[in-house]
């Protein structure tokens, strides 16, 4: 007990795991929570004291099991370990703590199912100076972004790190971003002491972790708070870890305008790895688009719609790929066999990095090692320069394995511990002392002739069993028949058992035999572990590679089934897509699906305003234009005809409710913050798509919010720009400011007809032109509101525009203003806006049905005013 309560006030508040003989034991609080948690059953371990000391353990076998349980109620766990066998130990058995479990570690196949990341993250805020650092320990990846307390949020939200280390000190801002963060990604927050964070001590840690004299080389001239954070994941990763961490070899210092700046409000809104509503992986884009057959490649698909790329010639590099690809239909299917059948070779390499790898681990690396040759030679051939990359880094090991196919068997048992994994042959030692085992069973049989001759009992036998060992046995019959020498040891049913001195002699031999084997097999293992090692470079080199090519092809493959077209990428700030469908719903709903075309371009039609009844496919329609941008920008074909697209730095996507990332804040203030955030951060390169500006206020607030944003967006920012709305006021800005658009999904209206009232059907097809109502009490009839409240919103909508229009002969919006802006008048008189209108229709772009549409409108609008 001393033992445990001096390694217990070692772990902090970690579970301690001890372990004795055949358990896991926990004491005192450890045993009542584990009980809980585990569901197993507490005891006490001194029954009879007067304070018995609370007891729960679990057998060491189901230890991954109730490990993981543990680690998912968000818990850490320190296990220790026996450090010697107990048989041969004087006193207590030493133990230790061996490894800290943690949420942000994990490493094995059991706790951390192959297609996730686990990404542990350490942020460290110093005034204005911003650090975040990420490592993944199961991969060895290792970097530092540069970034502001703007962007530290987006970058966190995408990583979605399952465990943020924060300076224990800073309890305000950075536990106020952990709470955020908890809300938007799951993360486990860990405060760690303050003088982990001091720049001397990261620095210091990072360069003796790193084996260098200055950290310049990774392209750190200073200690900024990013190295400062840096240096605290190795801390952590050393005290949890307790062992080398010999495959995270470099930090990488990575901008964070290195790639397609995705915010955290676009990550959720665009729904790319989780939807909002239920945060489920179905229905998200990653989930549509995902066809790789390697763990690995699921990993690294979601890294790359994390970065999207913003240089072309990377975007074309990766088409090139894919196109190879989606053309050689023979060459892709082999590919995606062959690579469905790899082992998680960056899984593997790290667990031997951190000498945590099994039998199993080493027996799957091998056979992978030995199919990489039929993998890398048909990418060889194909002249793509990525795929030749690629099929370099699938070369160069063949030595591993052939060493490895020496070295282990290729279907060991699960764990070490009962040996039978080393291949005979490997060590002559071992071949030694498995001989000794194996001809056991041929001196046993010779044994048991030489004793039938010697005593004339021809039914004697010699057997074993686990009590007694070796035995021979003689029926009672021949009892009389037994020599003197023999020692009576058990008398069974129909016999007697025996042993003699000779037996009980051969028996020591063969069972130390097994027990040295199992003990040389161990130091083999260890042997073998550290030669793989010993090319950690390569090895995460070919599971990059493994990962890449899974993608590539899964790229290939979504193409082909879903007939992809390869997008163009063309200078300026284009964006024209024809036939555009979503990647989502174009599967859900397959051919009820209806293609849209888009066509943006500078300087005649910057933004468009979408106009629409709700459910009409608005929203569904910017969402389509901004998840085809950046598939484009990972280099991916897309779900179209045809695409052609400039380049965008920046993705902004307001699209649904999201303000549950900011719990307190209301509605409307979380939209009127994303917005200010768009407005700063938009360029004149980005891509922006608002669905509903000016939700959450009063009409007239609402509106006259979304008209100066959507003024400022066309006029000053002058990005590529869709906007959907359900204010129809909003189609005038297409006539006040250059650049801007009407589109509208087009609706059909159902006159009313004997038994059937007038509806509207849903066409999903945007065309031209602003829609001139909301519709809204045509949907609330399709909702199931009741006739008559309805008939009553047609009574009280009529009234209300009466109003407006007698208010809107005022003219207050130009109040103030330039003679041009005096044409921003919101309403005007009704016969001269009537003209307008007509004069701006081109008969050739708008639809037979629109144009019905249209003078249906404005008969009613000129039957208004006579009215009042
Ligand atoms: P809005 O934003 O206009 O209220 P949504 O974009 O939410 O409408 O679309 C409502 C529903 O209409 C979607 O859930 C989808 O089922 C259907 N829909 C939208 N766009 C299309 C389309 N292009 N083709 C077929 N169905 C569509």
């Amino acid at each position: 007990m001393r033992q445990y309560v001096e390694q217990k006030a070692r772990v902090g508040d970690a579970v301690l795991l001890f372990r004795m003989g055949d358990f896991y034991e926990t004491f005192y609080d450890d045993a009542v929570l584990c009980s809980k948690v585990l569901g197993i059953a507490l005891t006490t371990r001194d029954r009879n004291s007067p304070n018995p000391v609370p007891l729960a353990g679990i057998p060491h076998h189901a230890l991954e099991s109730y490990l993981k349980k543990l680690v998912a109620a968000g818990h850490r766990v320190a296990i220790s370990e026996q450090l010697e066998n107990p048989k041969q130990a004087k006193g207590v058995v030493k133990r230790d703590v061996v490894r800290i479990v943690t949420a942000g570690t994990l490493t094995d196949d059991a706790l951390l199912p192959g297609s996730e990341d686990c990404v542990l993250a350490a942020i460290c805020l110093r005034g204005d100076d911003t650090g975040l650092a990420l490592v993944e320990l199961a991969s060895g990846r290792f970097e530092v972004v540069d970034l502001t307390r703007d962007t530290l949020l987006d970058e966190l939200v995408r990583a979605a790190p399952a465990e943020l280390l924060i300076d224990d000190d800073r309890q305000g801002d950075a536990a106020k971003l952990g709470e955020q963060l908890r809300h938007a990604c799951d993360t486990m927050l860990s405060r760690r002491p303050a003088h982990e964070f001091a720049a001397s001590t990261a620095e210091r840690v990072l360069l003796d972790h790193l084996g260098v004299a200055t950290l310049a080389g990774f392209g750190f001239e200073e200690s900024g708070a990013g190295v400062c954070a840096a240096g605290v994941l190795v801390q952590y990763l050393r005290e949890t870890q307790r062992t080398a961490l010999t495959h995270i070899t470099a930090l990488r210092r990575r901008g964070s305008n290195d790639a397609l700046q995705i915010d955290h409000a676009t990550w959720r809104s665009l729904e790319i790895d989780r939807t909002l509503r239920s945060g489920s992986r179905e229905g998200t884009l990653l989930h549509a688009i995902d066809r790789t057959v390697h763990p690995a490649g699921t990993r690294r698909l979601r890294h790359w719609l994390r970065a999207p790329l913003i240089d072309a010639d990377a975007i074309v590099a990766r088409q090139d790929a894919v196109a190879f690809l989606l053309d050689q239909n023979l060459v892709r299917r082999r590919l995606r066999e062959r690579l469905r059948q790899m082992s998680d070779v960056e899984r593997i390499a790290s667990r031997v990095a951190l000498r945590r790898a099994s039998p199993r681990d080493l027996a799957a690396l091998g056979r992978t090692l030995r199919t990489l040759p039929s993998l890398a030679e048909p990418l060889t051939d194909s002249r793509v320069a990525l795929l030749a990359a690629i099929a370099a880094d699938l070369t160069g090991l063949g030595d591993l394995a052939e060493y490895l196919a020496g070295a282990v068997l290729d279907d060991p048992p699960p764990h070490a511990r009962e040996g039978g994994y080393i291949a005979d042959g490997f060590d002559a030692e071992l071949d030694r002392l498995r001989s000794i085992g194996r001809d056991g069973q041929s001196w046993l049989t010779d044994f048991q002739r030489r004793e039938v001759q010697r005593t004339g009992i021809p039914q004697l036998k010699v057997g074993f069993n686990r009590v007694f060992g070796y035995y021979i046995e003689v029926s009672h019959a021949a009892r009389a028949e037994v020599p003197a020498e023999y020692i009576r040891k058990q008398t069974i049913k129909n016999a007697e058992r025996y042993i003699t001195e000779e037996l009980k002699n051969h028996e020591q031999e063969v069972l130390t035999a097994a027990e040295r084997a199992v003990e040389r097999e161990a130091i083999l293992f260890e042997q073998v572990i550290a030669r793989v090692a010993e090319r950690m470079q390569p090895l995460l080199a070919l599971a990059d590679a493994l990962g890449r090519l899974d993608v590539l092809a899964g790229m290939a493959e979504f193409a082909s089934q879903r007939r992809c077209v390869q997008p163009e990428i063309v200078e300026g700030n284009t964006l024209d897509i024809r036939d555009g469908r979503h990647p989502v719903l174009d599967q859900t709903l397959g051919d009820a699906f209806v293609p849209n075309d888009t066509l943006l371009a500078d300087p005649d039609a910057r933004l468009f305003v979408i106009t629409g009844p709700n459910m009409a496919g608005k929203s569904t329609y910017i969402r389509q234009v901004a998840l085809l941008t950046l598939l484009a920008q990972i280099g991916a074909f897309v779900p179209a005809r045809s695409m052609r697209f400039s380049l965008a730095d920046r993705l902004f996507a307001r699209v649904g409710a999201s303000d549950e990332i900011m719990r307190g804040q209301s509605t409307f203030m979380v939209e009127m913050t994303e917005a200010a955030n768009i407005l700063h951060h938009a360029t004149s390169r980005s891509l922006v798509v608002l669905d509903e500006l000016g939700r959450g206020t009063s009409t007239f607030d609402g509106l006259a919010l979304a008209w100066a944003i959507t003024e400022h967006l066309a006029n000053a920012v002058r990005c590529r720009c869709l906007i959907a709305t359900h204010y129809h006021e909003m189609t005038e800005l297409a006539e006040l400011l250059s650049g801007v658009k009407n589109y509208n999904v087009a609706v059909r209206e159902l006159p009313a007809e004997r038994g059937r009232e007038s509806g509207i059907v849903f066409l999903h097809r945007i065309v031209e032109g602003g829609a001139s109502q909301s519709y809204g009490l045509h949907v609330a009839r399709l909702a199931g509101i009741p006739r008559e409240v309805v008939s009553r919103g047609r009574e009280v909508l009529d009234e209300l525009q009466r109003g407006f229009e007698r208010e809107s002969r005022t003219p207050q919006l130009s109040r103030g203003r330039s003679r041009e802006d005096d044409q921003m008048m919101l309403f005007r008189d009704p016969a001269e806006e009537l003209a307008r209108e007509l004069d701006a229709v081109d008969p050739d772009r708008i639809t037979p049905l629109e144009a019905l549409r249209r003078i249906q409108e404005w008969k009613e609008r000129l039957r208004r005013p006579s009215s009042q």
